[in-house]
């Protein structure tokens, strides 16, 4: 696959691949694909880290819940570390807030059922992948007559974020690797846009590098055959209409609306609330709480990064200032994070000796 990479790209301009999905930038960080393809191919990462996308207000005011008597708040590991404009869940916790680590949001309903005197909120940060999950609590928790389990949502949609990356004149895209994840849910057919409407080459890739691998030559034909199409690579478990009862699931409990993405700002119709006959689980409806939106001052290019605008290493605060153990921006945090990723692995020009 990699020779015939080669011998479509010779000859053609300088090639830029986005990965959506921050798995995908750690496999291909993790199999070394940047080193083996062509010198005119090259691979961008894309706003495909849900907690990287997850805006300062949000850590806020989840931190200001944290903060309340009796409240107590459910995450996921990789939220506690994120930095808000002033602190973290993280310090929160360390100055008593209740912060409790799950690894599914379903694990939440057994958390209010032993703190019945409490208000347990689940951080409900993630993108189609993770959000039927959350949905399926909310069922099980209205089921079971729970009152104590809200949510604190901002669950986001991929689609309208590939929209307004296309739309965006300083992003400069020849060809999507599509997540597979997300693909898994959604369907292969939720991506056809990207061929209509903005005529751009785009294949759904697996995780292991040959499925990659296999995603990216079919970017390569499409280029040389000059033709958009949505090439589903992942056709072991991606199906055209996507898991139709997750999607049920989905529509059931949340309805689409607009919502705030770290570096990109307001994307319509690119998030999810939960409708008006679940508010009673929607914590911004039941103990609404107000936070003073802060504009940081700082050197982090987090958002021209999740753009692919700008490579992590061209931070100044990259490997200096800004390392997984002291992040200075969200992009660090999560091991699905760009930065942290290129710092992990190592991208080029990234002087090793700056690492510890
Ligand atoms: S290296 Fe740190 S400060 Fe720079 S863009 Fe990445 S997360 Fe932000």
């Amino acid at each position: 696959m990699v020779k015939k990479i080669s011998e479509l790209a010779a000859g053609k301009k300088h090639l830029r691949f986005m990965e959506v999905c921050g798995t995908h930038t750690v496999s291909i960080f993790r199999s070394g694909i940047r080193q083996i393809l062509p010198d005119n191919v090259e691979l961008v990462s894309g706003p495909g880290c849900p907690v990287c996308v997850t805006n300062d207000d949000y850590i806020d005011k989840a931190i200001a819940y944290s903060q309340q008597e009796n409240f107590m708040i459910a995450t996921f590991g990789d939220m506690l570390k994120v930095p808000g404009s002033r602190s973290s869940l993280s310090a929160a916790q360390s100055e008593g807030a209740e912060i409790k680590i799950v690894y599914s949001p379903l694990d939440c309903i057994k958390l209010a059922q032993d703190n019945p005197d409490k208000k347990i909120i689940f951080l409900a940060v993630g993108f189609e992948t993770t959000a039927p999950t959350a949905a399926a609590t909310v069922l099980a928790a209205k089921a079971q007559g729970i009152r104590n389990l809200f949510m604190l949502s901002a669950q986001k949609l991929v689609p309208p974020a590939l929209k307004f990356l296309l739309n965006d004149s300083a992003v400069k895209v020849d060809g999507f690797l599509l997540p597979g994840h997300v693909a898994v849910i959604i369907g292969a057919d939720a991506f056809n846009f990207l061929a209509t409407d903005f005529k751009i080459p785009s294949a759904i890739g697996g995780f292991e590098a040959e499925e990659i691998l296999s995603a990216l030559l079919s970017l390569l034909e499409q280029i040389d055959g000059n033709r958009a199409e949505v090439s589903n690579n992942y056709r072991s478990v991606v199906k055209a209409e996507g898991n139709v009862a997750a999607k049920k699931i989905l529509a059931q409990v949340y309805e689409v609306t607009d919502a705030e993405w770290r570096g990109m700002g307001k994307i319509s119709a690119s998030g999810l609330k939960m409708r008006d006959e679940f508010a009673t689980f929607d914590i911004e409806r039941v103990a609404p709480i107000d936070i003073e939106h802060v504009k940081k001052k700082n050197a982090c290019r987090c958002g021209e990064v999740l753009r692919g605008i700008v490579k992590p290493i061209d931070c100044p605060l990259f490997g200096k200032a800004c390392k997984p153990f002291h992040a200075v921006g969200a992009c660090m945090v999560s091991v699905e994070g760009v930065c942290a990723a290129w710092f992990k692995y190592g991208g080029s020009n990234f002087k090793w000796e700056e690492k510890f």
